[in-house]
């Protein structure tokens, strides 16, 4: 089992208000970390709540309104000032190269570590990189502009045989045993037997998904189905819901009744309408369809 915790630092919508920073979430792999968004003052929150900067190894980034990747380059730059060597994944949508470029280019400046960007265009539904036994997969959701979210999995390594397909070959101990050390062929009897013909693809743990700015959109419920947690955002309450059209955010209530239909074990809820002093209201409207429900706050870890 991992020990994979998600820390909170950031659960407001826009921008800073009452405490509430907006989007960031910190997922720590224990070897490692992954940042989940990068608004503005991240570093300044990751230093002030004891969060390794230097242990990041990938930025997913969301989609391109400030509230969500404002903090990027002034990250990276300190990372580089700091001496950083490790090559670092940004994982964004496309254009980010270029914004990158530009700032680079600006500042006559250029880093102390290689990025290695990979566009989310280019891996919908698919997993964009692994750290660790932990992969990232986007999803597409639905925005004023093109805006993804991200299914954590966890990967199980181990090598499972597909009995259907072993119960009537010859196999000995040994070509088990080489097997599972990772030969692909070996041969039985005069034939060659390939190892991925009997084995079961890598089980996954469907582990947490992160979906923020969209509006209330269904095509994800297959995709994020029975994942044990759900960040959703829950911008407004439902008495707000034109609000909500026009922003193309979704409400409290239909946060819910996403995490409801997708059969999710536990629903966290944030990037919240600064027009709520706190969450009060929002987590009670949400949990009339969903009692599983928590808001995201500040410093807030959530263990998976
Ligand atoms: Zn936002
Ligand atoms: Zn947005």
């Amino acid at each position: 089992m991992s020990t994979l915790k998600v820390h909170v630092l950031g659960s407001n919508s826009a921008q800073y208000f009452n405490g509430r920073y907006p989007s960031a979430q910190y997922l720590d792999l224990g070897s490692g970390s992954i940042l989940l968004d990068c608004s503005e003052a991240t570093l300044f929150r990751l230093t002030t709540y004891g969060l390794k900067y230097q242990k990041i190894k990938a930025i997913c980034i969301s989609h391109f309104h400030g509230d969500h990747f404002y903090g990027l380059m002034g990250l990276l730059t300190t990372m580089s000032l700091n001496k950083r060597k490790e090559s670092m994944i940004i994982l964004a949508p496309k254009g980010i190269q270029e914004y990158i470029e530009l700032n680079l280019e600006l500042s006559q400046s250029r880093f102390s570590f290689d990025l290695e960007i990979l566009e989310i265009e280019d891996y919908i539904d698919k997993q964009a990189f692994r750290i660790d036994n932990i992969g990232i997969k986007p999803i597409e959701l639905s925005h004023k502009i093109p805006s993804f979210g991200f299914l954590v999995d966890e990967i199980i390594d181990d090598i499972r045989f597909d009995k259907d397909k072993i119960k009537d070959l010859p196999l000995s101990r040994d070509h088990f045993i080489q097997i599972q050390k990772g030969v692909k062929e070996i041969e039985i009897e005069g034939q060659i037997l390939r190892a991925e013909d009997v084995i079961l693809p890598k089980e996954t743990r469907k582990k947490y998904v992160y979906v923020t700015d969209t509006e209330y959109f269904e095509p994800i419920i297959p995709k994020i189905k029975a994942y044990q947690t759900l960040y959703h955002e829950a911008t407004f309450l439902h008495e707000l819901k034109h609000r909500a059209i026009e922003t193309k955010h979704t409400t409290a209530l239909e946060a819910a009744t996403i995490a409801l239909k997708a059969e999710v074990s536990t629903l966290y809820i944030g990037h919240f309408s600064s027009r709520y002093l706190n969450s009060d209201a929002l987590l009670r409207e949400a949990r009339s369809v969903f009692p599983e429900t928590y808001a995201v706050i500040e410093k807030l870890i959530i263990d998976l």
